[in-house]
């Protein structure tokens, strides 16, 4: 007779999805094991002193829309294990050039009130939708985009899978709410002329009103660290300092669940795929990447546009057309001139992140995958357009190139944050076209990173849903 397994579950990276991954099977009753290349869990999400003293910053994911807004973790205790989030008093501002700014309110009326103009067109657009969010969020987060609420879908289906530039351009007249938009949509990384970019616009938009772009007090990494005191508490275990080379060396397990990519998933299986699944695998895309810069400052940002200083992001870029040609620059494998850059500024809010009447300030642009062009002066010229006197308030940065973020975490291949591109043709189809898609031809092993459906961000659903499937072969003893 065969030894029994050690574990019901093995799970490989401890980021949001192997967290969520084994939060669900050990709900469920199975012992569980968590196993983490680095020092401490939490993947994209984890919090540290990288300037000065006292200063703490947010080294991959700041603001989470769409961890409030997930399905999974309204389900946890979190606020339990230590997880409080806070809501900055304006969710987004986006400058522009004569010195105002547009921004995204928890409220849509008071949003519609200060777009003038376009403010009857925003409401028109956002605010069924936002009515609708409870159900069409979880849709949006699902293996299939499926939901009861079937008129809410189709309305949405309609504005989503448009171009960003064509929504905004058929929808609005002026450049506030056209740049607004385009802030929100560039979010998905690709140029705004790509199909169905307009849906990241209408997803955070949706979530900026229905949920806020909150963020965790004490740093982005209070996620994680609560998942993994939640786990524990159900009898999970965590070995941290153990990168995974091959599948072998994992301890016995009735099912293993994969936090990474498709590259290091073929490297871990060597040569046991089918050569046909290999292939497949092979051409996965992976998208563009991200250059990150953190400050400590000695005061906050000397924005010219006053919802900048009450918001906890900031887009910057100026009009739609320049954020278009920023992401298409990108796109073509060139380092814009004139970066989106997105800048989030916690600890405006947030008195733990840095000494008193210090600050913090995240921020990061997009850029040809593996790029190796140092875009500091391009991200700071644009902070300093709508900030002039930004730099005199610098005490320190913290420059994280392609390079670096790919070495931090092995899941960013070209520092591609989300696991792969997330067009049409791969979003519900990452890794590839399979039923279900967590699913590989190796018995009882499945996926579970940001490369499956839903995709990137900080939600838990693509381990949630690894897991349900992984515990149906569990139960039934497949
Ligand atoms: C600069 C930046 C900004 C971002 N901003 C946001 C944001 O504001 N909001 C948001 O929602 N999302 C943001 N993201 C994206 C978010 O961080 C990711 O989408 C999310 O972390 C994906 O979760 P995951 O669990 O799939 O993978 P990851 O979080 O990448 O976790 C994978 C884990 O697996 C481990 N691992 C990998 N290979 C091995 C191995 N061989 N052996 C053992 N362990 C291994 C890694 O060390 C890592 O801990 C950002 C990412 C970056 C880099």
């Amino acid at each position: 007779m065969p030894p029994s397994p050690h574990y019901d579950a093995v799970v490989v990276g401890a980021g949001p999805n192997g967290l969520a991954a084994a939060i669900t099977l050990a709900q469920r009753g199975h012992s569980v094991l968590v196993i983490e290349a680095r020092e401490t869990v939490g993947g994209g999400s984890r919090t540290h002193e990288l300037t000065l003293p006292g200063f703490r910053h947010d080294l991959c994911s700041a603001i989470h829309p769409l961890g409030l807004g997930s399905p999974f973790f309204q389900k946890l205790p979190l606020d339990r294990f230590g997880l409080e989030w806070i809501q900055p008093e304006i969710p987004v501002a986006h400058p522009l050039d004569d010195g105002s700014a547009a921004a995204l309110y928890r409220s849509l009326p008071r949003t519609a009130a200060a777009l003038g103009a376009d403010g009857r067109a925003w409401m028109r657009l956002m605010e069924p939708l936002v009515e609708a969010w409870e159900r069409l969020i979880p849709a949006f987060l699902s293996p299939l985009p499926l939901t009861t609420n079937l008129l809410g879908l189709a309305r949405f289906g309609v504005h989503a899978l448009q171009p960003a530039t064509w929504l905004a351009q058929a929808r609005f007249t002026g450049d506030r709410a056209k740049a607004l938009f385009a802030g929100l949509a560039a979010h998905a990384i690709m140029p705004l002329e790509t199909p169905a970019t307009a849906a990241f616009g209408l997803v955070l938009g949706i979530l900026g009103h229905g949920v806020g772009w909150p963020f965790p007090r004490g740093g982005a990494g209070a996620i994680p660290e609560a998942m993994a005191r939640y786990l524990q508490s159900l009898g999970g275990q965590i070995e941290t300092g153990w990168p995974v080379e091959t599948l072998d060396e994992l301890p016995s397990a009735r099912r293993v669940l994969l936090d990474v990519t498709p590259r290091q998933f073929l490297k871990m299986t060597e040569d046991r795929l089918p050569p046909a699944y290999r292939r497949r695998l092979e051409g996965y895309r992976y998208g563009p990447g991200v250059f990150k810069i953190d400050y400590a400052l000695s005061e906050p940002v000397p924005w010219i546009a006053h919802e900048c200083r009450r918001a906890g992001t900031v887009h910057l870029g100026g009009t739609l057309a320049e954020i278009a040609a920023s992401e298409r620059a990108m796109a073509t494998g060139k380092n814009p001139q004139r970066p989106y850059v997105l800048v989030a500024q916690q600890s405006l809010f947030d008195l733990t992140r840095a000494p008193a009447g210090k600050q913090t300030l995240w921020a990061y642009c997009h850029v040809p995958h593996g790029s190796t062009f140092d875009m500091t002066d391009r991200i700071e010229a644009q902070i300093e357009r709508f900030a002039p006197g930004f730099r005199e308030a610098v005490l320190a940065r913290r420059v994280h190139t392609p390079a670096d973020l790919h070495r931090y975490n092995a899941n960013y291949i070209g520092s591609d944050i989300n696991g792969g591109v997330q067009d049409l043709r791969q979003l519900w189809t990452r890794p590839m076209l399979r039923i279900p898609p967590y699913s590989t031809p190796l018995p009882g092993v499945y996926l579970c990173s940001s490369s499956t459906p839903p995709g990137g961000g900080v939600h838990g659903m693509c381990g949630y849903h690894a897991a349900q499937w992984a515990n149906w072969g569990l139960v039934t003893g497949d």
